[in-house]
């Protein structure tokens, strides 16, 4: 039954389809004839109607045809090839950059020609630049295409180098073929079913849409051909994550009780209350940790909300009860910076505290191994390296993912496995600061409780932010100056050269000694992504001491990092950025009781997709109205930044476009894992396959 779709046969079985194309489409990330099957369209093209030379508007995408009348090569910047095409309304131009003698010589004056593309606006007649054209003969001449594939809408699929948009549609039209001769038993129960088209006359509009079809309404997700495979995607997302819950609801863990032991002085020590908003997630939390199933509840809360305190809470519980605690971080520079504020707040009671992080020497790593293992280490601190196999805890009672969307859902599920490998599972704390639309929380964090801090500490005042281009760079400098001289510190962002930690290490090494230059009598230090760990730790110790003035720093300092004394940010490339990572990067400034300031720079001029963000970032300082605003402004039909978003890959779900449909599939989801536990089976077997491995139902 996972083979539904054909799952289990590889491209390769296609007609056509050798080692090289295979390769090609493995890059799309389509390896199987169910993966081709259902990579939709973009969009779809109609081709079938051709336009009077004389009538076609500008900007407009349509055909034309035409007899030949000229035909000549110029040469001005560059060669390129012009041909004058003529019918009885006007003349327009075909103008090709790269092209080759053999299609001079087949684009003669005399013959009939008809081209397909963009309408430009030319010194002299409209133009088509690189149109897709086609010689006719003279009997189609004047008659509007005749084939086949032309009286339906074209089909334009993603596509990456190398691989044309014909080699894409006629691998999809043999799958449908080889498809429609196994057909595929229906997976929904026939109350959903019924709703819908069956699955092959679905994939036929999707791929096929005759010229009748409402192709906007499958652009929009709301085509009853393209509804089935969006609820089935859904279901089967959804579905998976409630097996999750029920699988780890049958589970068994440690029930633990509050002594006080330990949270009653480490309360009196600390040197403010916590807000109401922490001690009500924390309330949560040891009600759940009291329970002998595992807890997994999801803390969010926007950044500077104080989740490390609750953190620390959630951990003393379990210390308490001679459990031991392990919190995973995203960053080097994040871990070793909880790992300084555990050890401040739990030595004095003496709780033994250490870090774990890839860095560490292959002995010192044995040395933590074989203290974990006797239970020595009560607090591990570390980075993914703390779910190296090698780590074998003696008892572990909790495990906390701070900064969750930076792993992804399912590098959160593999981590779930690994923390539950014995007979009694670890309760599990997920922290969060990147809010999203409660929709999409629905489905995203399907299987979790969730918890939110909706309070910033007292004597925070908001951070003013400021949009400067970079021509204005010397202003920028003084500002810099002035806020160093009021004793007061900085950090300089210097963000994506590109997507490399090398050449972002590079621009980040430049601009320090473009600094040191500028500003030679303050203390300006550099960290980034390609330091070693304890020059990372050195620098940072310096600046959150207040000895380094101004830190300039990729953005590995954008999660986590807190230096109350710090209170302006300069964020160069500003409009590079997504609006969730400008506001955790300017959350790293405004925690204090400072008045701060986040200076946006970016390189003029802007778009008007950047100039909204801009406008976004200094108007709001709320995480929840940022995270809406940025999935607003990217419109619904482009891809969401899965790594910012935590969200797993859809294939034909857009999550933005498709979120109406979520509370429906909540409630299906239910009724069809209690009633049709073998659709649901079928449903994540045919959706995400290497999700199975987390279901032990
Ligand atoms: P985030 O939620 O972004 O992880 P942190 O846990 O880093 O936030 O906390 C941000 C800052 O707020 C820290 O300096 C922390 O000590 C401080 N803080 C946390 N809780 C409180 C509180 N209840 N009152 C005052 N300051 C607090
Ligand atoms: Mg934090």
């Amino acid at each position: 039954m996972a083979d539904r779709l054909l799952n289990h046969i590889p491209l390769a079985k296609l007609a056509g389809i050798g080692p090289s194309l295979e390769s090609k489409f493995s890059q799309l990330g389509i390896k199987s004839v169910q993966d081709l099957l259902l990579h939709f369209p973009l969009r779809y093209e109609d081709r079938s109607t051709s336009s009077a030379i004389g009538e076609v508007a500008i900007g407009e995408t349509t055909t034309i045809q035409g007899c030949i009348i000229k035909s000549e090569i110029i040469i001005t910047k560059r060669k390129m090839l012009l041909c004058h095409i003529q019918d009885d309304s006007g003349i327009a131009i075909l103008r090709f950059l790269h092209f080759n003698m053999g299609m001079k010589s087949s684009l003669a004056p005399g013959k009939w020609v008809s081209a397909y593309g963009e309408i430009k606006s030319g010194s002299h007649y409209p133009e088509i630049i690189h149109p897709q054209f086609k010689i006719q003969s003279q009997k189609e001449a004047h008659s509007a295409f005749a084939d086949a594939n032309e009286e339906r809408f074209t089909p334009i699929y993603s596509t990456t180098h190398g691989l044309t948009q014909n080699v894409i549609r006629k691998a999809i039209q043999s799958a449908l073929i080889l498809l429609k001769r196994n057909p595929p038993d229906e997976i929904l129960p026939t109350t959903l079913s019924s709703r819908y088209l069956p699955v092959i006359e679905s994939l036929d509009i999707v791929h096929n849409p005759s010229l009748t079809t409402d192709v906007e309404q499958l652009i929009a997700g709301e085509h009853l051909a393209i509804k089935r495979f969006i609820l089935e995607e859904l279901l089967a997302y959804h579905l998976s994550m409630l097996l999750i819950k029920f699988d780890n609801q049958r589970q068994h863990s440690y029930p633990m009780h509050i002594t006080q032991h330990y949270i009653r002085p480490f309360l009196a020590a600390l040197p403010f209350e916590p807000t109401k908003a922490q001690k009500r997630v924390v309330q949560d939390i040891y009600q759940d940790m009291a329970k002998s199933v595992p807890m997994m509840r999801l803390v969010q809360g926007d950044v500077g909300s104080g989740k490390t305190l609750v953190a620390a809470l959630a951990a003393l519980n379990a210390i308490e009860n001679k459990q031991q605690v392990v919190l995973m971080a995203p960053t080097e520079i994040l871990a070793e910076q909880h790992f300084h504020n555990f050890c401040q707040w739990f030595e004095p009671l003496g709780i033994k505290v250490e870090l774990l992080t890839g860095r560490l020497t292959a002995k010192n790593k044995q040395l933590r191994y074989n203290d974990i293992e006797l239970g020595e280490i009560s607090m591990l601190i570390g980075t993914h390296a703390v779910f190296v196999d090698k780590v074998k805890f003696n008892h572990l009672g909790l495990v906390i993912i701070d900064e969750q969307h930076r792993f992804g859902v399912n590098q959160r599920l593999s981590l779930w496995e690994k923390g539950a490998k014995d007979e009694c599972h670890p309760h599990q704390l997920i922290m969060t600061a990147t809010p999203i639309p409660r929709t999409l929380a629905m489905t995203v964090y399907a299987d979790l409780d969730v918890s939110i801090i909706d309070e910033l500490p007292p004597g925070r005042t908001p951070v003013t932010t400021i949009v400067i281009p970079n021509s204005r760079r010397d202003e920028i400098i003084e500002k810099v100056n002035n806020a160093c001289l009021n004793n007061r510190q900085v950090y300089w962002v210097c963000t994506l050269v590109e997507e490399s930690e090398t050449l972002d290490a590079q621009a980040a090494e430049m601009l320090v000694e473009e600094l040191r230059l500028l500003l030679p009598h303050l203390k300006i230090a550099l960290v980034h992504g390609k330091m070693k760990s304890d020059e990372k730790q050195t620098v940072m110790k310096a600046f959150k001491s207040g000895e380094t003035q101004l830190l300039v720093a990729t953005t590995v300092i954008e999660v986590g990092v807190d230096v109350p004394n710090a209170s302006l940010m300069i964020i160069e490339n500003a409009e590079r950025l997504g609006l969730s990572q400008l506001h955790q990067l300017r959350g790293r400034v405004g925690r204090g009781s400072a008045i701060s300031y986040c200076v946006l720079m970016y390189q003029a001029p802007l778009s008007k997709v950047a100039q909204q963000r801009m406008k976004v970032m200094r108007e709001s300082s709320d995480g929840f109205v940022i995270a809406q605003k940025d999935l607003e402004i990217r419109g619904s039909g482009e891809i969401l930044g899965t790594r910012q978003m935590g969200v797993a890959n859809f294939k034909v779900v857009d999550l933005i476009r498709d979120q109406h449909l979520i509370s429906d599939v909540q409630q299906a989801s239910y009724y069809i894992q209690q009633d049709y536990p073998e659709s649901a089976q079928q449903l994540i077997e045919c959706w995400l396959p290497e999700r199975q491995k987390y279901i032990n139902a």
